[in-house]
């Protein structure tokens, strides 16, 4: 078998071609929604993620404004640069892009900016929907995926789904994803002790460790759907997932590749969190998102 690839580019420009009519419709009523991105520092690659953001926003009709605050900003001064944006009607959605100062408690950052503008979906409130399976903001990585699996026609209800990696940024909201669609989930992470057992059973896995080529043919179902959402610079430059891309696909019905999967869906839910919330404060959308909705 070679697996079909799944082409997150595409769906990624598909979505957003649908989402930009909805933003054509915003600005006719004179609404543009608008994006505040707060960068900390200079770290580099930070720098490139927040462009990339910026240049999407663009792309589709956002507005948005990015804050560069110095590395040495007291967390005190950064609470109040959100709550300045937590109360500017011309922002619809906030995003402090992590990771901050080790001066700085990220815990206290994510519970300050506003429930309506958090975008981003790792406030305690947007986590919490999830738990009780609903999606008010959901954490763009895994929304994304689910967006993946849903234009794809992969149907998750029944499905054995394993997801590799247990971080609150991917792999856990993944997992309450999945058991929202019906799945019956597992979630692994490095203190599992013998990884193979879970995978080798995946109908769907999804693999989010940072650890490049850590999932090989062997461990892996035949006719599995496999997600590498794994970013991984080789010593040569070369960028690879978690996933033996050149092995697995021999075995797996379909697969994502690293470029080109889940990168671009990521930056994709985050202008479809920013637009429903500009609509959500204009009262033109339902509060929450039903899950068979993409
Ligand atoms: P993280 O470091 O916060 O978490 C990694 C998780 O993987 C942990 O739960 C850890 O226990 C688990 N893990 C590590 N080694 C393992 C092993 N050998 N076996 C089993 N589990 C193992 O990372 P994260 O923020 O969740 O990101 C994971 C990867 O996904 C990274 O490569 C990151 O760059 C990438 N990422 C990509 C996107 C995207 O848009 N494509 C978005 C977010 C993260």
């Amino acid at each position: 078998m070679t697996a079909k690839l799944i082409d997150g580019k595409h769906i990624a420009q598909v979505i957003r071609d649908k989402w930009k009519l909805r933003v054509d419709e915003l600005i006719k009523k004179g609404i543009r929604p608008g994006l505040g991105v707060i960068i900390v520092g200079s770290d580099p690659a930070s720098l490139v993620y927040v462009g990339n953001k910026t240049k999407a926003c663009e792309s589709v009709g956002i507005s948005s404004k990015q804050y560069d605050l110095p590395v040495t900003i007291t967390e005190e001064e950064l609470l109040a640069k959100i709550d300045e944006l937590n109360n500017d009607p011309a922002i619809n959605g906030i995003l402090v892009q992590l990771p901050l100062p080790k001066h700085i408690d990220v815990n206290n950052v994510l519970a300050k900016i506003s429930v309506e503008k958090d975008v981003d979906g790792f406030h305690l409130y947007n986590m919490g929907a999830l738990v009780t399976g609903k999606m008010i903001f959901p954490p763009c990585t895994p929304y994304g995926i689910k967006c993946l699996l849903d234009y794809t026609n992969i149907d998750v209800e029944g499905k054995n789904a394993v997801v590799i990696g247990s971080s609150n940024i991917v792999g856990k909201p993944m997992a309450l994803m999945l058991l929202s669609m019906n799945a019956t989930v597992s979630i692994c992470n490095i203190y599992t002790y013998y990884l193979t057992q879970y995978t080798s059973l995946a109908d769907i896995l999804i693999v989010a460790t940072g650890v490049p080529g850590l999932i090989k043919k062997e461990m892996v179902k035949p006719g599995a759907v496999v997600i590498d959402v794994g970013i991984n610079r080789l010593p040569d430059g070369r960028l690879v997932g978690d996933v033996d891309y050149e092995g697995v696909k021999e075995v797996a019905s379909y697969i994502t590749p690293v470029p080109g999967g889940v990168g671009p869906m990521t930056i994709t839910m985050l202008l479809v969190n920013t637009i429903m919330a500009a609509e959500r404060s204009n009262k033109l959308a339902k509060p929450y998102i039903d899950f068979d909705m993409a």
